[in-house]
């Protein structure tokens, strides 16, 4: 039994609208546990045979959860010139392919853990290819870190080549057994992940509407209304249904663990069968405007739904919540609202975890939860280091955080009260 204090200013949150901060605060931690956290002195008095660490001015909060990435996308972050149906044809599908070898799958996942933890994300719902070992090589991977991560073998079966394609019942029975296999193992969970609505046929769609039937406490993540191209042709292959969601809905894929990325383009009465269906959404910032998709309205609730934030790379360009939180910001101004740095740091720690259900175990500071936390340094570059010494409040320095910062502005990440990632020594992460 070691109790572990981390010193440093401390921020985490209660609710939407609840935070504590404490400006000289600690953070005590027991056997990878949060134990509480509150003000320094007294802490430190209450704990006198604890290990501390010292992190002087810096920001310590929890880790930062991304609700929607692709981990095979990252030779494709920032290729030039497409909208979505395009970019998927030209850049990702090869890019893909290349994941049929397992190899291909350890290195890429090892990579981009190592970049979710610099950029002090310690959490993701992740897709991976339509091959069932690129999702053994990402679970093996984070099971060597431990962290807490979701990831599910993408389903496919139409509209995209050959080479890529699963089967209806091939990828029922190979979903089912990653399931078998990972999820719930250590910090593992599976998600079942249909890609989208064109590259899947009615039987396939049958079959994961099926998997979530057998697997009830299972996942699932896909796209919904990302851009009018894709809209116009699910319309086509699915006359059929009312729209869009109705596709997803006829097939039983609405829930409360279902993730749904995008919806730039539902209407009101669509939200209100999300909010009816406890259907979440994941707003993916960086990818709509590069992409050219669409401007979501975060702010916009005819009915409530729950949004997460997500940085969707490679259709994002940044695995940084920093720079997605920036992005957001501005897809608020251009829709007349304004996402406040205190809104912006609830929802990518706290908010993410309660639109995934995890509020339970991760997301914030409460006695009992998971200890992935970060420090972030206001400091990370000159720039930075001039324009938070401005600052005279914590919401300015958090603002100065979203607007400025990426993995530089992340001094150190924790999982499980280990450090995993640490800025001054560390060129990856050490399992
Ligand atoms: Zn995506």
């Amino acid at each position: 039994m070691s109790i572990k204090i981390h010193t440093g200013q401390i921020l985490h949150f209660l609710s939407a609208v609840t935070h504590e901060y404490f400006p000289s605060g600690a953070l005590v931690t027991e056997d990878g546990k949060v134990v509480t956290c509150g003000d320094k002195e007294s802490l430190l008095a209450r704990y006198p045979q604890a290990d501390i660490t010292d992190h002087g001015e810096r920001l310590i909060m929890p880790g930062m959860i991304d609700s929607h990435v692709h981990y095979p996308q990252l030779d494709v972050i920032a290729s030039y010139g497409e909208q979505l149906l395009d970019w998927l044809n030209n850049y990702t599908f090869p890019a893909e392919n290349a994941f049929k070898d397992p190899e291909t799958g350890r290195s890429t996942a090892q990579f981009f853990l190592n970049e979710l933890l610099k950029n002090g994300t310690t959490t993701a719902m992740v897709y991976g290819t339509v091959h069932p070992q690129s999702v053994d090589a990402f679970f093996e991977q984070s099971s060597a870190l431990n962290t807490r991560m979701l990831c599910g073998k993408v389903m496919m079966d139409r509209n995209a080549p050959e080479y890529l394609c699963d089967t209806a019942e091939s990828s029922q029975t190979d979903s089912q057994a990653l399931i078998d296999r990972w999820h719930k193992k250590g910090r593992q969970l599976y998600v079942v992940t249909p890609r989208f609505a064109i590259t899947s046929t009615p039987e396939q769609l049958t079959a994961a509407g099926q998997l979530l039937k057998d697997n009830p406490d299972v996942y699932l993540q896909t796209h919904l209304a990302e851009n009018k191209a894709e809209i116009a042709f699910v319309e086509e292959l699915f006359p059929e249904r009312k729209g869009y969601l109705d596709v997803y809905a006829h097939y039983g894929l609405l829930g409360p663990r279902s993730t749904f990325g995008h919806c730039v383009h539902l209407d009101d009465q669509d939200l209100k069968i999300m909010s009816d269906t406890g259907s979440r959404i994941a707003f993916c910032p960086t990818s709509n405007l590069f992409l050219g998709s669409g401007l979501f309205r975060l702010h916009h609730q005819p009915s409530p739904v729950s949004v997460s934030i997500a940085s969707d790379v490679g259709g994002g360009t940044s695995l940084s919540m920093l720079q997605t939180l920036n992005e957001a910001y501005k897809i608020c101004q251009l829709n007349g609202t304004s996402l406040s740095p205190l809104e912006a740091f609830y929802r990518v720690t706290l908010g993410n975890a309660e639109s995934l259900l995890l509020d339970d175990r991760i997301g914030n500071f409460t006695p009992g939860k998971e200890a992935d936390f970060i420090v972030l340094n206001p400091a990370g570059t000159p720039l930075m280091e001039r324009r938070s010494g401005k600052c005279t409040s914590l919401e300015e320095l958090l603002f100065c955080l979203m607007i400025m910062g990426d993995d530089r502005a992340v001094a150190a990440t924790y999982v499980m009260g280990n450090c995993l990632w640490n800025a001054m020594t560390d060129n990856e992460a050490k399992p």
